[in-house]
């Protein structure tokens, strides 16, 4: 699942607002949340990067202004 979790990282990380997301087979961080339907685990914790001052996202790679990829995109600074 690692290709397809990179593109649903995307995505989920699009609509849970996090900076990053990854699938696990194993919870290396503290379980924060258990879903019944599912059995999903869910995990949290902070991640790497520059917070984007437009999105607050953390970004690993950010622009010189500090925004990160989709900010730099949409603000036609890619
Ligand atoms: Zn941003």
């Amino acid at each position: 699942m690692q290709g397809a979790g990179e593109t649903c990282g995307v995505i989920h990380g699009s609509i849970a607002i996090v900076s990053r997301f990854e699938w696990a087979d194993d919870l290396t961080l503290p379980k924060v949340f258990h879903d019944d339907t599912t059995g999903f685990d869910v995990a949290g914790g902070f991640t790497t990067g520059d917070k984007c001052p437009r999105c607050w996202k953390y970004d690993e790679h950010p622009n010189e202004h500090g925004l990160c990829g989709r900010c730099a995109h949409v603000l036609h600074e890619d």
